[in-house]
Order: C-alpha cells, then structure tokens, then sequence
C-alpha cells in the first residue's frame, strides 16, 4: 500500500518516510488564528531588521552558511528520510545550492541595496538629482512545495532576509521538518526569531497565510493551487511570485552526441524521481537519431539502481506519496492505451517499498496523449521523433508550460538560434535542470508556468519596492512648469520642445531663439 500522510486530527500531521513508511514525526498543525499571530509578530520585529545595517546581516548569512556546512551530512539524511531522495542528490541539489544561494546573496547585497544614481537627461531637469531606492516588502509569506523541500524555501528565505524583510514559511505538509530545521538553522545563526517563523499544516493553513496581512507572497506548487492563491491575493492586490511548474521539452538534434544526450535525458527525467518543475517531461529527437536513441536509453536505463536514498549507491528514490505515483500511472497508462511503446518500467516496484515507479521509457508518444500535455513529476521519459528544426520548434512550443527547455547540438550557433525561438523562461544547451544550481540564475516561465522569478538578481528585486528620490538643487529657484502660463510661456514651451526633438538643426536653432529667456519671475505663481 502506498503512503499518504496522516491528518490524524484537525491540530496534528504526521510525517513519513516514503521509502518506508515509517512514521518520522507528529507536529502539531497552526491554526488561522496562529498564523495570522505569527505574521503579526514578524511584521513588528521588521522594522528593527529593516534599520540594522547590511553588514550585520551579511553575519548572521555568514554564519547560516557555516552551521549549514557543519551539519549537511545530517540535513541531507533527513532530506532523504522525508522526501524520498537519495543523500548525493540532497547534497547537490539543496544543501550545495542553498550555500552558494547563500555565497550569492553575501556578495551581491552591499552593491544591490546600494542607493542607485539615476542621471537625467532632460536638460529641464538637470538642476535635479535622483536615486533608485530599494526598499524592502515587510513580512514575506513563502508557500513551499515538497519536491525541494529545503532549496526551495531557502533560497527565497535568505533573498527575502537579506533585502531587509521578515519570513513567515508555509513548507509542505509531507515534509514540514525540513522546513523546521532551515528555521533552526537560521534561528541558530542569531536571526532574531520572529524574523523566520515556520507555520505548520496542509492547504488551509497555506490559505490562512495568503489571507493573513503579509505583503508579498511567494508561492512554489501546481498550477491548480498557484490559480487559487493568484485569485485570493489579487482580492487585496497582495503581491505574488508563482512558480507553477513545466512541462519541460528536451530537443536533441541530428548532430547531438548521442552518448551524452541519452545520459542527460535519463538524469533529467529520473533525478528526484522525476519530481523535479525543471525535469525532461518531453523528449524529441531527429528522426536519425531515434531507434539509436531509444536503444541506448533502454540499456542504461537498466543500470540504474533504484532503492532507499540512505544507500550511497542508490540513484533514484521512491515518489513522494500514493497520490502522486497515481498520477503518473494513470498517466502512462494513457499514453500506452493510446499507443505509445512501452521500453521499460511502466510498473511498480512494490518489493522496494510503497512509493516506488520503475524508471519509464516510452517511445511513439504524440500529443494527444496526457503525458505530453500534463505535468508528470515522476520518473518517465517520454519520447517522440521529429524530422527538421522547425518542427521541432513547434512541438516544444505547443504546450500551456514554459519554464525552462534544452537543445542538444554540437553546434552552439544553430542551438542557440533554437533556445531564441523556444518559449520558455531558461533554455540550455547540452543540459538540464543545472541551471538551478546557478545562484545569479533567474527562475521562473513564460505561460502557466508562473509569475515573476526567483534566484539571481532578479529573485532579490521581488524581494523589494523600488522608490525613487529626487533631490533639487536649487531650492530657492521657482521651476518654469509651474503656474503662471500665458501666450510668451506658451511659445518658450514649443521653442523648448523643438530644441529637444525637432529633427532638423535649423528648427532647432529656431527652437532655442524662441525657447531663451525664461518668464520673468514676477509672472510666476
Ligand atoms: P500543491 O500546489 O497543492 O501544493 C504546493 C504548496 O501549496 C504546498 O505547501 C501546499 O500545502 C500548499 N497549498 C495547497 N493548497 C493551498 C491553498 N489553497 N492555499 C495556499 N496554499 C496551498 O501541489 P501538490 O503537492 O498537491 O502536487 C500536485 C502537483 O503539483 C504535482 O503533481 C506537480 O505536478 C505539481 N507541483 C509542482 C511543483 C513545482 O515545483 N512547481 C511542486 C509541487 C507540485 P500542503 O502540501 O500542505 O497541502
């Protein structure tokens, strides 16, 4: 029998081990009412936080980052005892880049909170200096997902942190002790405690945060959940980053390294057992690469070692519960009925454990079927065969996703051609998924993959209200566009826009006779 994760009562969740089932811990669930008290209480210690200089809070990131070194081997265990993935996967692809995240944001603060000079270039405003302030939000509500259950929120905690707000965390409710211990671990690095608070529960707990008075919110999930809490932000014009998932095309053209291309395709639709938002989720190839293409992803798929992520040799994990190893049966299931080749897996391993699907491959695939259309998160890798670039183009457009997408080519010219005409928030050449990896990476998609980006610089500017201000330096001097209009003003006003934008010189000549001498100040109001 598959896992499901226990609401035991309306007040308490129990965690498990999908590898297992073993029942990890029982916390107790927060009440609307405690999610809006904690919130409250971000929002009052802000204030301080916002005032304490950036080089105080590059310490307390500073030290985050040590304690999280020091204790990765034990983090990485949990993160594989709760969600499901194998420790080496922990590893690289939350702890490592959750520390770089942390390098990142180290480095980029004094420059990016720096006040920004913004020259003018209107001669009529040169007795003006401005500046571009960055200022931050307040109190940032994060909704996090299971699948990342630990870079996820963090990266957005520490960019939220950094800039100067407050966080109040919703993590997911199959792996709410990863989110208790970035909480510790923050908390542990002198961050005063309501400046990261955890709150505890499953969807009515994420809806009582987006109701509560945050003032932004970043939400990670499906495109269903993204669209509810879109609509109940949007009631109270709350500020929102969604990052909604993909259905993520892989293009291997017909001058591809097929060695490395069928490599890169079993990583990047297996890795995480395919729960990954940047996952392969469509994979098409040449026409001449195709039989060789499928052959040799059925031999290596062969060789992948499937188990308990606490075993170092274990390569993919089990699925995060029943629920979403349905999904992707049902999936499978219809795209087979439909026509598609099974070339392996297609079944479930219920001698590992509960959770646990065979790596999948499926040739032939078209896209009447779900698997083309609908997010999977789970580990197959479909695969369909295409005869020019064009077409190829067009496949891998025809989706309601967009975030992210890969080519395959020897030739970075004609690959990079392709990423500009792919409609996706990343494009990458010859990789996958490592883009996240990439601490000045933006995150995020075009279509029903989202709104906004996190990561990079561009995940810091969601983190903050830009102000502009403006400085005159000549207080004591009444300015020409003020009241006190009249036939001579208006004809200096049309003298001055030609000056500026006619096209030829002599009008602009003629502009500036007309434009010279101001009012006289007595005619100013
Ligand atoms: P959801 O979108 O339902 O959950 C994502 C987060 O939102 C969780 O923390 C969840 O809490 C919370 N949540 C659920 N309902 C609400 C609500 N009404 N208001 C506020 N927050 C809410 O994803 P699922 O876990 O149900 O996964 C379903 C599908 O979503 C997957 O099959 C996959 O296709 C996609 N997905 C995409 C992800 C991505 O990276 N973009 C990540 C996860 C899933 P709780 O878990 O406690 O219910």
């Amino acid at each position: 029998m598959a896992t499901e994760p226990k609401i035991v009562s309306a007040s308490t969740l129990v965690t498990t081990n999908p590898a297992t089932g073993e029942v990890l811990g029982e916390l107790s669930c927060s009440t609307p009412d405690e999610v809006r008290a904690s919130v409250l209480r971000a929002k009052a210690a802000q204030p301080q936080w916002q005032a304490t200089p950036v080089r105080e809070r590059i310490q307390i990131l500073r030290r985050f980052q040590q304690l999280l070194n020091e204790r990765r081997d034990e983090l990485a265990r949990l993160i594989c005892r709760e969600a499901g993935k194998p420790t080496a996967e922990a590893l690289v692809t939350e702890i490592s880049v959750v520390l770089d995240t942390a390098e990142f944001c180290i480095r980029r603060a004094h420059n990016f909170l720096r006040p920004q000079p913004l020259p003018h270039r209107n001669p009529a405003m040169k007795t003006k200096r401005g500046k571009l302030v960055r200022e931050p939000y307040g109190v940032i509500g994060i909704i996090s997902p299971w699948n990342y259950p630990f870079s996820i929120p963090a990266i957005e905690t520490l960019a939220a942190l950094i800039t100067g707000n407050a966080v109040v965390l919703k993590p997911s409710e199959f792996t709410p002790l990863i989110g208790l211990e970035l909480e510790r671990l923050l908390h542990a690095a002198g961050l005063h405690p309501d400046l990261m608070q955890v709150v505890m529960g499953e969807a009515p707990a994420g809806a009582a945060l987006t109701e509560s008075p945050i003032d932004k919110l970043i939400f990670t999930g499906s495109v269903a959940t993204g669209k509810r809490v879109g609509e109940a932000a949007a009631r109270r014009l709350l500020p929102v980053v969604l990052e909604l998932g993909g259905k993520d095309p892989m293009i291997v053209l017909d001058d591809a390294n097929l060695e490395i291309a069928t490599s890169g395709a079993l990583w990047g639709a297996f890795m995480n057992a395919g729960q990954t938002c940047l996952s392969v989720e469509r994979c098409y190839v040449h026409r001449s690469l195709y039989q060789p293409f499928l052959a040799l992803s059925r031999d290596k798929i062969a060789r992948l070692r499937v188990g308990n992520g606490l075993d170092s040799e274990v390569e993919i994990g089990p699925m995060i519960h029943g629920r979403q190893l349905q999904i992707v049966e049902a999936q499978v299931n219809d795209a087979v009925a439909r026509g598609a080749r099974l070339l392996a897996g297609g079944k479930r391993l219920s001698e590992l454990g509960p959770n646990f699907y065979a790596p999948t491959l499926l040739a032939d695939v078209t896209h009447e079927m779900r698997i083309m259309q609908e997010e999977t998160f789970g580990p197959v890798l479909p695969v369909a065969p295409f005869d020019s670039d064009e077409e190829a183009v067009r496949l891998a457009n025809d989706s309601d996703f967009g975030l992210a997408a890969s080519v395959w080519t020897r030739n970075r010219r004609r690959g990079e051609a392709m990423a500009r005409k792919i409609k996706a928030g990343t494009v990458m050449l010859n990789d996958m998924i490592s883009c996240f990896g990439i601490a000045e990476a933006p995150h995020g998609g075009f279509k029903q993959s989202g709104i906004g980006r996190t990561h990079g610089e561009l995940g810091l500017h969601e983190m903050v209200q830009v102000k502009y201000v403006d400085v005159d330096l000549v207080p004591g001097m009444p300015k020409v566009w003020w009241f006190g209009y009249g036939r001579k003003y208006q004809q200096q006003m049309e003298g001055f826009i030609d000056l500026l934008f006619a096209r030829r010189w002599t009008a602009k000549l003629r502009g500036a006779l007309r434009a010279a001498g101001l009012p006289r100040r007595s005619n100013r109001i």
